[in-house]
């Protein structure tokens, strides 16, 4: 694409472009280091204070300012880069001016995917080294129930049955009520973030896969109520894996799992407004109808549900779906067509249609 553009144009366009892949090799060095200084560091201190959620928590929440600090770094040169590049079109024409809204689409892309991995990476170290803390604290819970419990009264030794929580326990000897609390190791695994953080690693595969569907639904202009559905789906997917397997591992979890999700999921559908559901679903059966070509049916969908033509062209754009494209074009032309040639009109119309699609940043 650089290439294409004149000259004068394409020299100043290349020195913005090197500044802005410079800056990402030079963030990304700095991403590595925090990752590698995180796993050295957090190690030295789960050795020494697995049972003690202060300095750990301390180090989780150094760390997350690091990785945003990060992240606010590339916005910053982002909007240089932008206002840089921005100048550069500003004297560029035709073409020119085309190449570059296209190449400012590219590099704006590549700003969000890279703050996007950035997310990832973040999340992926930080379930690791949490996981590698409930490890620790679980070696130290099985150390703590492999030691006998005896009656404070005569010494006989106790069945502790729910060893993972303060009880009561009646000795089967002497019958004295003793009071039974877990160690530290047992309290802070079962009782506090131990448990979770193991099942959060076990199913962290949903947690990432939840994160693509929301940036994949959240990216599109015109959803569908499909849309919605894959991405909620994604979510359901991700509490059903943690809860399950929570109930599947833990012997101190006692809540209901199914109840469990149905509360977490609640929230989509508390948040979910009765319009914006109504106009997915219209979106949804627009894209239908233009792609089975039915001009008629579709002239009378777009009527009864007022939807917007350009917008339904930008929801099949966004989709590639070329036959709704030409369907709704068809459309178009004879409301605005204006008895202007068709062929040209409808050339141009698709050509706007692409620009408005490799422009997206
Ligand atoms: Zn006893």
């Amino acid at each position: 694409m650089l290439a294409q553009l004149s000259p004068p144009l394409r020299a100043r366009t290349t020195v913005v472009l090197e500044k802005w892949q410079g800056f990402l090799v030079k963030v990304g060095a700095r991403v590595d280091e925090a990752v590698a200084e995180a796993d050295v560091g957090l190690d030295e201190l789960i050795a020494a204070h697995s049972t003690d959620p202060g300095p750990l928590g301390a180090a989780f929440s150094a760390l997350q300012a690091r990785f945003r600090g990060l992240q606010t770094k590339v916005s910053e040169a982002w909007e240089k880069i932008d206002g840089e590049l921005d100048a550069v079109r500003d004297d560029a024409e035709g073409n020119d001016a085309a190449l570059l809204s296209r190449l400012w689409a590219q590099l704006s892309r590549s700003r969000r995917d890279w703050l996007f991995d950035l997310d990832l990476r973040y999340e992926r170290l930080t379930i690791r080294k949490e996981a590698d803390l409930a490890r620790a604290l679980y070696q130290q819970s099985e150390r703590e129930r492999g030691e006998p419990v005896n009656c404070h009264h005569c010494g006989a030794p106790l069945r502790v049955e729910t060893w993972w929580q303060s009880s009561n326990v009646v000795c089967s000897s002497c019958k004295v009520v003793n009071s039974v609390s877990p160690g530290p190791g047992i309290a802070y695994f079962y009782g506090g973030n131990g448990a979770h953080a193991l099942v959060r690693e076990r199913s962290q595969d949903w947690v990432y896969a939840q994160l693509h569907a929301e940036r994949a639904y959240k990216a599109l202009r015109v959803p569908t109520e499909e849309d919605f559905q894959r991405y909620v789906g994604a979510v359901r997917a991700m509490y059903t894996a943690y809860y399950q397997t929570m109930a599947a591992l833990n012997p101190a979890f006692s809540g209901d799992p199914n109840a469990l999700i149905e509360a977490k999921m609640s929230h989509y559908a508390h948040y979910d407004s009765g319009a914006d559901k109504k106009a997915r679903a219209a979106n949804g059966v627009m894209l239908q109808l233009a792609m089975a070509g039915d001009r008629v049916g579709l002239g009378a969908h777009l009527r009864a549900e007022k939807l917007d033509l350009g917008e339904c062209l930008y929801a099949a754009a966004e989709r590639e779906q070329e036959g709704a494209i030409d369907a709704l074009l068809e459309l178009q032309y004879a409301a605005d067509g204006d008895g202007e040639p068709k062929g040209a009109w409808l050339a141009e119309r698709r050509r706007e249609l692409e620009q408005w699609l490799a422009g997206r940043g």
